[in-house]
């Protein structure tokens, strides 16, 4: 069970000066190579799955995958959507598994920015889950990832940055001091003064977005300053990329034979970036002080009542539709006893993400309004009670 609070995790970060490696996966390979690396330098880890990547994997299937590597790892996980471009696109990473959320409202003016990161960030918190906002803009540059953030650097001012965080109540911030998307052309020039300004106003873990391309010594004066999720993407991309290219030269045959060797040379960029951030042998400690993620279990069992079996057949099939989109409900599964002498005929299983749901799910509009129409009233022989699940 060592899927943990991307919260505590990154407060034990940023409270101990170490950063966690937050890696974007695109593919089975990626997640395999991230889970070796974390598992052989035990360290506690990220697993990152970004909506402006959605083009070449199924989010859906892949989020099943990342949550059953999570579940089996015995260093500390938390599952990450990055760069999510709406409300809808975090209401769906959190009911598919993810654990924390980004919201991506930096291209917007800073009004604009607040409204929207507000707004999810009150639908996750009703989830448990933790929301990353990003102030200021970072640029791609070149590359895959970096075609997908057009326009030019806007540096993160320390001002606007703690009444960002006050008015939308972020739990942490990515910041813009002069880092880009994708590969960097020439060196780098990071402001640091910037970010122990901003560090030292904010005192919340601060990530950093475009972490391929610096060196040691900037990684390192990063997470001196308050950086305790570097987000990192492109080089695993590229050192993927020169594995194949390798195998080509080498004539390697089919889809298997170009894959050779790429887990292994995505997880050793892996393994020498949780080094150099400080992360490996730090799985132990951030287990203790992170709390455990826990999903609930929401059990009806219940007999109908002035209604035929169509009808309640239909009933049930709505409120496996209206209820299944209520943030925070992570499946919706309805049964019927296999004895038909059983106390109670039917059931709802209803999972959710964490033990907030019980509330805001209880109160949410679509909720209510099916409860009351369409199943309370045929339903009043009745047990309902929540599980918090080992
Ligand atoms: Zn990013």
């Amino acid at each position: 069970m060592p899927l943990v609070h991307m919260k505590d995790m990154l407060t034990h970060a940023h409270e101990n000066g170490y950063a966690i490696a937050a890696f974007d996966l695109v593919s089975l390979h990626f997640l395999e190579a991230i889970m070796q690396a974390a598992e052989e330098t035990e360290a506690p880890v990220i697993l990152s799955l970004a909506e402006s990547h959605f083009d070449y994997f199924d989010f859906e299937l892949a989020m099943a995958a990342t949550v059953a590597a999570a579940r089996r790892a015995s260093v500390p996980v938390a599952i990450h959507l990055d760069h999510g471009h709406s409300l809808d696109s975090a209401v769906r990473g959190i009911n598919l598994g993810c654990t924390g959320v980004m919201v991506d409202a930096s291209h917007h003016p800073f009004d604009e920015n607040v409204r929207i990161t507000r707004e999810v960030v009150d639908m996750a918190h009703a989830c448990g889950v933790p929301v990353e906002g990003e102030l200021g803009y970072v640029p791609g540059v070149e590359g895959e990832d970096a075609e997908r953030h057009p326009g030019e650097i806007a540096y993160t001012t320390p001002e606007e940055a703690e009444r960002f965080v006050a008015e939308t109540g972020v739990d942490f911030l990515a910041v813009s001091i002069g880092t880009v998307h994708g590969r960097m052309k020439g060196e780098p020039r990071l402001d640091f003064e910037r970010l122990a300004a901003i560090n030292e106003r904010l005192g919340i873990p601060l990530v950093i977005h475009g972490g391929t391309g610096l060196s040691d010594e900037q990684f390192r004066r990063l997470i001196a300053h308050g950086v305790s999720k570097i987000n990192y993407y492109t080089a695993l991309s590229d050192a993927a990329a020169r594995i194949i290219a390798a195998n080509v030269r080498d004539n390697a045959q089919g889809y298997t034979g170009l894959m050779k060797g790429v887990r292994r040379a995505i997880a050793e960029e892996c393994i020498r970036c949780i080094r150099l951030w400080g992360s490996a042998g730090r799985a132990g400690e951030v287990l203790k002080a992170a709390q455990p993620w826990r999903e609930v279990e929401h059990l009806i069992i219940y007999n109908v009542e002035g209604i035929d079996e169509e009808e309640t057949r239909r009933r049930i099939e709505e409120g496996r539709k209206v209820l299944s989109r209520i943030p925070g409900v992570r499946r919706v599964d309805t049964g019927t006893a296999v004895r038909p002498d059983a106390r109670y005929r039917h059931a709802w299983l209803i999972r959710f993400a964490h033990e907030e749901v019980i509330a805001s799910y209880r109160d949410h509009p679509d909720h209510v309004r099916y409860a009351d129409e369409k199943f309370r009233p045929v339903a009043a022989d009745r047990i309902s009670i929540d599980y918090l699940l080992d």
